[in-house]
């Protein structure tokens, strides 16, 4: 590792200064975590940023989706629709709730589920559908929840990749029964580590909050079993301070994302995916897509970028459901697309302030 060494992503950092004020009130309170001033706090101004009536901050993005999962108390064995082309996190959170993780198959034209094919996964032990807005490209919600109204089933959405997101002017966290974010470092919004569950009820919300915290309810009364799951008031203030310049960060990462765009668009076999126009967009990522007539595998062109110092990531190379954990444990699907995608994806490093002529040098690195 150099120092001049590009990689996939670079966390953002708020000014220095004022993180440092920001945290100062902590030494004099000494009250550093549950449920302080800051959770409170960051808890409101992060729901009104993302436009959702309920959110529960958590300590990481993997645990706010188990908890989602469990708060359901599905009966074990039972079934959930999922993607394979997603981080393993997603598919972890079904098995260790001892649910059955069903592979659905994906779309070639934006690596979202792929709507046509989830009825026919469905059967009697189906209890709900869990897909990912991958990339930060939306799901088909209206058939999702359509599909998902017809049978009863629950509709969780991993949203980590789809922070501030607005779908159809509403923020992405409206769709589904719930959504869980991820505020990772890798992310394009964190707090150094933690997440959120976001619903539609309060009762939901309630429920979050006993499984995040112990089901404490007052000193001597504790009324469910519960897991510890709160974030923590450094992690809080970080969100707070990073939430002033998200604006900037997102404005950043879209210059460096339409200047991939205007160099690689058009370039044969170099295929993108699409965006739907009823989306905006948080430019998260830059996945390309490395066809067959590119002349160079998506392997070759990974290695000669690392020789040159620039570190792409094959997300998702192998899909969830090929890890040695999971693979022929669980009802077998096909998942063509998927296995294509995952075979031939990219992603180019894109990050708040990496430098224009950076990009161009990537571009033109292979
Ligand atoms: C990052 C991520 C998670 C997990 O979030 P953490 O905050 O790292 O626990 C889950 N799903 C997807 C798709 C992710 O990218």
């Amino acid at each position: 590792m150099k120092n001049s060494d590009i990689y996939v992503t670079r966390s953002s950092m708020p000014p220095y200064e004022e993180y440092i004020e920001a945290i100062k009130p902590l030494w004099d309170s000494h009250w550093i975590t549950n449920m302080g001033a800051y959770h409170k706090q960051f808890e409101k101004e992060l729901a009104e940023y993302l436009d959702v009536p309920e959110l529960s901050l958590t300590v990481n993005g993997h645990t706010a989706l188990e908890l989602v999962i469990q708060s359901y108390n599905f009966p074990e064995g039972s079934e959930v629709i999922t993607t394979p082309f997603t981080f393993i996190s997603t598919t972890h959170a079904i098995v260790r709730n001892r649910l059955q993780p069903v592979f659905c198959d994906v779309k070639m034209s934006d690596g979202t589920m792929d709507e046509m094919k989830i009825e026919e996964q469905i059967t009697e032990k189906t209890v709900a559908i869990l897909p990912v807005h991958v990339y930060g490209h939306v799901c088909n919600t209206e058939a999702i929840d359509e599909i998902a109204r017809k049978y009863g089933l629950k509709v969780i959405y991993d949203a980590a990749h789809a922070f501030g997101i607005q779908y159809h002017g509403k923020g992405i966290g409206n769709y589904g029964d719930a959504s869980i974010f991820s505020f990772h470092a890798t992310k394009v919004f964190h707090t150094i580590e933690g997440g959120a569950v976001v619903c539609r009820t309060h009762e939901m919300y309630q429920k979050i909050y006993d499984l995040k915290n112990f089901g404490i309810h007052g000193e001597e009364l504790v009324t469910s079993v519960g897991a510890n799951a709160k974030m923590n008031e450094f992690s809080a203030i970080m969100g707070i301070c990073n939430l002033k310049y998200i604006d900037r960060a997102i404005a950043s990462r879209k210059a460096v994302f339409e200047k991939y765009q205007e160099l690689l668009v058009g370039r044969p076999g170099i295929r993108l995916l699409d965006h739907s126009a009823d989306q905006t967009n948080n430019y998260a990522y830059y996945p390309i897509l490395v066809e067959d007539a590119y002349g160079k595998t998506r392997d070759e062109i990974y290695a000669e970028l690392k020789r040159k110092g620039i570190h792409p990531r094959k997300y998702f190379y192998p899909l969830t459901a090929d890890q040695a954990c999971f693979k022929n444990r669980y009802k077998k699907v096909e998942i063509c697309n998927a296995r294509w995608l995952s075979a031939h994806i990219l992603l180019l490093p894109i990050y708040e302030g990496l430098e224009i002529k950076d990009v161009e040098r990537i571009a033109e690195s292979f």
